[in-house]
């Protein structure tokens, strides 16, 4: 496991559970709302919450590798 996190835009519908779960390492654009990745390669310590955000999102769009 790299702790490589890549996240699916054409699957994210826009709920926001990552920025509030993880805002260090997600964010949304301003237009459609939809994810953006501030880090692929997040501190070791972020981890968990961002493990966390995977799990949250109803729309399966982010993989941690
Ligand atoms: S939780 Fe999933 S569906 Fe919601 S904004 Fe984040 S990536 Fe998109």
């Amino acid at each position: 496991m790299t702790g490589r996190v890549r996240v699916d835009r054409d699957r994210c519908c826009g709920s926001g559970n990552c920025v509030v779960t993880a805002p260090e390492v997600f964010d949304q654009d301003d237009e459609e709302g939809l994810v953006l990745l501030r880090f692929t390669a997040p501190a070791p310590e972020t981890l968990a919450l961002v493990r966390r955000a995977a799990d949250l999102c109803p729309a399966g769009a982010i993989t941690v590798e």
